[in-house]
């Protein structure tokens, strides 16, 4: 069982963002000398590259042709009702919110499945083991196969979106903002494994999109596997990394969360084996 022994605050600081020298010094709140981590996260096998749990099946494939069906259904609505209403700017401001709302919710599921729950909690259980694996074999995740990697948010996507597809009123701005946040939720686990990618193999587009800004690139995601693991935990575009990590919005939450139900964040942890690096 892993033990831990570090201040409550303390593993907070410094962070390893270029804001780090302009902070002011925070009071730190010691906890009792030794504390039990009360659900350590399964042991994990070290993936082979060529592991079958990382190739698609076809109920992968199957949630994935779902998702972005029900995606583009929302966005096709939307650009036939701006077209007959001649309303072009609402709909493209619209999808634009929906695109760096998308970008902060991917943060705030990430953050809340790298620091709570395990394989056994329902529905996400899945998901919370795979990012566990992921921080200790980061490179798996260019590996997994396109479907493999989605699936998961594909099926969130298409059960979220039926009813709005169903709607018989098409608002062109509200399918705007709906296709264009929900498209990039489903596709920010593959804007993720980009990030991890190698430049020179990437397609010229991503890197270009990466380089503008408009995707997380590899440096920022890069900050999120590095010491005290508790930053940069946007991976759509990166939007929102710096607001939320200069204005502590985590590390508050995880005070709120520890001092009103016990409850402590994996990422306060040491470095231990669940989160660093292991080589391929
Ligand atoms: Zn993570
Ligand atoms: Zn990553």
């Amino acid at each position: 069982m892993a033990i831990l022994s570090r201040p409550l605050l303390g593993h907070c600081f410094p962070k390893a963002t270029s804001t780090t020298n302009h902070r002011k010094p925070t009071p730190r709140l010691l906890l009792p000398p030794q504390v039990a981590l009360d659900n350590p996260p399964p042991s994990l096998q070290r993936p082979h590259p060529d592991d079958p749990s990382l190739h698609s099946t076809w109920s992968h494939r199957a949630w994935v042709a779902l998702g972005s069906t029900s995606v583009l259904l929302s966005l096709s609505k939307s650009t036939i009702a701006s077209l007959q209403s001649h309303t072009l700017l609402e709909p493209a401001l619209a999808a634009y919110i929906g695109y760096l709302i998308a970008d902060l919710a991917s943060g705030v599921y990430h953050w809340a499945i790298d620091n709570y729950g395990s394989s056994n909690t329902p529905i996400v259980g899945d998901q919370i083991q795979a990012f566990q694996g992921h921080h200790k074999w980061p490179w798996t995740i260019t590996k997994r196969q396109f479907s493999n990697n989605l699936h998961a948010l594909a099926r969130s996507v298409f059960f979220t979106m039926l009813p709005f597809d169903l709607l018989p009123n098409a608002n062109p701005a509200f399918h705007a903002f709906a296709g264009a946040c929900a498209g990039c939720i489903m596709m920010s686990q593959q804007f993720h494994a980009w990030a991890h990618g190698t430049k020179s193999r990437l397609p010229r587009m991503v890197v270009a999109l990466q380089e503008m800004g408009v995707l997380v690139a590899t440096e920022e995601h890069g900050r999120h596997h590095r010491p005290p693991y508790n930053n940069n935990y946007c991976i759509v575009s990166g939007a929102w990394n710096g607001v939320l990590d200069e204005s502590r919005v985590f590390e508050m939450l995880e005070m709120v969360l520890f001092m009103r139900f016990g409850v402590r964040p994996r990422s306060w942890s040491e470095p231990n084996e669940e989160w660093a690096e292991d080589e391929v």
